[in-house]
């Protein structure tokens, strides 16, 4: 981060406070460009900590789909500059999204090379994978297993734990296998250790500890005890749909054992209703929200890219051009355009024009790979380059290295190959100049060119 511009650090900074406080439109606004920006630094952790966290956001708005095509997409390059604790992020995350899916095999594998990946370089993480692989085996109904691994999870845990944390998930994740394995005293035991430790607003923690319990309950035939605890429970908390969805499913099959049928089916009513407030959230929220996400992209998309040759446009530039500008302080801006190009339009057809702005702009994107550059399609045949460096004393030779490459790129139609002329300004900044500036100077040296001799290179020092 030393060598960073400041506004890419605010930026930074700002996304992560985002990601950790949830605010999930505010960091899909931003994080796009930012991991355009951390590439250009060639910031590789950076990079791949967006991108996990940008997966992990998709799949907490259950937008999983979109969750495994991030991670898809970056796969390579995560293995190659991923440190280990952002491999094992990655495979926890794959895991999960599997586990929502469905498909408990492949999250199983995930989560076995993230285990072992832990147990070999970085055993810090070991808490969480010991706890996920515990809740796999449950879910495959291996509680021996299961036990085996919350044991784990809770050892290190206890292990590595800081002061004043709790780790009432994995006790009630502990308990709910014990409970399965009919080990009744133990679990309750637990239950009243979780019970003595659960805060007012341990939300998720209580949730669980309620369903533990009442599990409990069933377990020593305390059914009348059960439906009374999960009444009271869903009366405190009457605006959390989702929570009491699951405690109501619960109720109706007590209440369909010891309550009248009646009564059972005034449960039933509450549950139905009680769905309905829960898919109304859902849409409201979650979906709506994940739409604009997609779009947002997509938006992006068609307002910053020439859909022609693909490369940004105009409105990219305007954009862009400041962030771009303080990071390279000393850049040079190519300008060209090329000569007579309504005759080709007139001679073999606009649409082998189209092809010979495509190729031309192909030809340009090779030239410019590797380099710290902005390449975009003003409008028609004119294009700009804005690139990183080189020094004064280069810059001529650079310039005339480009313009050859350029013009050598022959335009093949049906099998003829037609040289291009293209005329072409290079101007050099010896200080900071505004994006108007910029434009001026570049605008007003093709404009000499055009008028002196096509075809030619002019320079100019701003
Ligand atoms: P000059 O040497 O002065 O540049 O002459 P020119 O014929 O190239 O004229 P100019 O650059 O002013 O205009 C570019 C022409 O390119 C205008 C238009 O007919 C054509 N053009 C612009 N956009 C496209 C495009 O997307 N496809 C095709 N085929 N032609 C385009
Ligand atoms: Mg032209």
């Amino acid at each position: 981060m030393k060598n960073m511009n400041s506004i890419l650090k605010e930026s930074v900074i700002s996304l992560n406070d985002y990601f950790d406080t949830n605010q999930v439109d505010d960091f899909f606004q931003l994080v796009d460009q930012v991991i355009e920006q951390l590439l250009l630094e060639e910031a590789h952790e950076q990079v791949i900590h967006f991108t996990l966290c940008k997966a992990s956001l998709y799949f907490n708005v259950s937008h999983l789909t979109l969750a495994s095509q991030v991670l898809a997409e970056n796969a390579t390059y995560i293995e190659k500059y991923g440190d280990v604790a952002q491999k094992i992020r990655y495979l926890n995350t794959l895991a999960a999204i599997q586990g929502r899916n469905d498909d408990l095999e492949q999250a199983f594998m995930y989560l076995d090379r993230a285990k072992q990946l832990a147990e070999q370089y970085d055993r810090t993480h070991l808490v969480k994978i010991y706890h996920n692989l515990s809740v796999y085996y449950f879910n495959q109904q291996q509680f021996d297993e299961s036990l085996l691994y919350a044991q784990k999870s809770m050892a290190y845990f206890a292990a590595t734990r800081k002061e004043g944390t709790q780790n009432n998930r994995a006790l009630m994740n502990y308990a709910k296998i014990l409970i399965a394995m009919e080990r009744l005293e133990e679990a309750d035991e637990l239950l009243e250790i979780v019970k003595a430790q659960l805060q007012e607003d341990d939300g998720e923690s209580r949730l669980a500890w309620v369903k533990t319990y009442v599990e409990w309950l069933g377990k020593q035939q305390q059914f009348d005890k059960a439906y009374a605890v999960l009444k009271q429970e869903i009366a405190q908390h009457p605006n959390k749909h989702s929570w009491n969805k699951e405690l109501y499913e619960l109720l109706c099959s007590l209440s369909k054992k010891t309550q009248s049928k009646r009564h059972y089916f005034q449960d039933l009513k509450q549950l139905k209703q009680t769905m309905d407030l829960v898919n109304a959230d859902f849409v409201t929220t979650q979906l709506q929200s994940v739409k604009k996400y997609v779009d947002i992209e997509q938006l992006q998309k068609i307002a910053w890219c020439d859909p022609l040759t693909n490369v940004h446009n105009r409105k990219y530039l305007e954009e862009h051009y400041e962030v771009f500008s303080l990071r390279y302080h000393q850049h040079t801006v190519l300008v060209f355009d090329i000569d007579h190009f309504k005759e080709i339009n007139d001679t073999f057809g606009h649409i082998s024009g189209d092809q010979a702005i495509q190729q031309m702009a192909d030809a340009v994107n090779y030239f410019f790979e590797q380099q710290k550059a902005m390449f975009v399609r003003y409008g028609g045949d004119e294009f700009y380059v804005y690139y990183q460096g080189p020094s004064e004393a280069d810059v001529v030779a650079f310039a005339h290295y480009f313009h050859e490459t350029l013009i050598a790129e022959s335009f093949t139609y049906e099998h003829m190959t037609l040289p291009l002329s293209v005329s072409m300004g290079s101007v050099y900044a010896a200080e900071t100049h505004t994006y108007t500036e910029w434009f001026e100077a570049a605008d007003s040296v093709l404009y000499e060119v055009k008028r002196q001799k096509r075809g030619e290179l002019h320079y100019k020092t701003v």
